[in-house]
C-alpha cells in the first residue's frame, strides 16, 4: 500500500519549537519541514502590531514564495498594569541590545511598587493552505513575580507564575509547562486541523 506523507513548513528559526512539534506529530503521517529544508533563508518581516498579524505574515510569506502549506506562531506577554505591554514587542522590549535578561529587568523595573501584577501569555498560530488562512489562539493567565524564580525554560519564564500553579514556568518540567502554557493550548487547538489537511 502506498502511503503519502503530508508535508508542511513550520516558519520558525527556533530549533526548540521545531523539535517539540515534530515530537507531537511523529507517526501521524505528517512531515514538518524547517525553513532551511525548503531553502528559505529570508529575513521574514514581523511588522504587524498584533501577534495574530505577525503569525499571518510569516505563514503567508512562505506559502506565497515557496508554495508549501505553512504555519507560524507568535507570542506576547501582556501585563495589565502596563496597558498590555510588552505584547507584540515582547522579544525586543529592552530595545536594540535586548535579550531575555534585559527584557525581564525592564519589566521588573516598570512594575516596581506596583501591586497589580496580573499578566497573561498569548500565542497565535496561523495556518496557511491553498484554501485559507486560519488562526488558533492559546492563553494562560497569571502574575509577574517580584524577582526571578527557577532556571528552566526561556524568555520571561522565571518571572511568570500561572494562576493554576504554585511556581514559575521556569521551575516546572517541560511537560508540566506545556500542559498549561499558551503555546501548548494553541497547539492543541491547531493539531486536529493539521491532521485533516
Ligand atoms: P515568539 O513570538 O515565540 O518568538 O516570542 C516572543 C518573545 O516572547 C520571546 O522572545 C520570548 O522572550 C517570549 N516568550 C515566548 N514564549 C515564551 C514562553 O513560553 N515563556 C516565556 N517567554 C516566552
Amino acid at each position: 500500500m502506498l502511503f503519502f506523507m503530508k508535508e508542511i513548513v513550520f516558519a520558525t528559526n527556533n530549533a526548540h519549537k521545531l523539535r517539540e512539534l515534530r515530537e507531537i506529530t511523529a507517526s501521524k503521517g505528517i512531515t514538518i519541514l524547517s525553513l532551511a529544508e525548503i531553502g528559505c533563508y529570508d529575513d521574514i518581516p514581523e511588522t504587524a502590531d498584533t501577534i495574530e498579524g505577525n503569525a499571518i505574515i510569516k505563514a503567508e510569506f512562505v506559502k506565497h514564495k515557496y508554495g508549501y502549506d505553512c504555519f507560524a506562531d507568535d507570542t506576547g506577554l501582556e501585563i495589565e498594569a502596563l496597558g498590555g505591554e510588552p505584547g507584540v514587542y515582547s522579544a525586543r522590549y529592552a530595545g536594540e541590545d535586548c535579550n531575555s535578561e534585559r527584557n525581564i529587568d525592564k519589566v521588573l523595573c516598570k512594575l516596581q511598587n506596583c501591586d497589580n501584577r496580573k499578566a497573561r501569555f498569548r500565542t497565535a498560530i496561523a495556518l496557511c493552505t491553498d484554501k485559507e488562512t486560519v488562526i488558533f489562539e492559546g492563553k494562560v493567565e497569571g502574575e509577574i513575580l517580584h524577582e526571578r524564580h527557577g532556571n528552566g525554560g526561556f524568555g520571561y519564564d522565571s518571572i511568570f507564575k500561572p494562576c493554576e500553579a504554585q511556581c514559575s514556568f521556569a521551575e516546572m518540567k517541560p511537560e508540566e509547562k506545556n500542559s498549561i502554557s499558551h503555546r501548548g493550548r494553541a497547539v492543541q487547538k491547531f493539531l486536529p486541523h493539521l491532521f485533516t489537511l
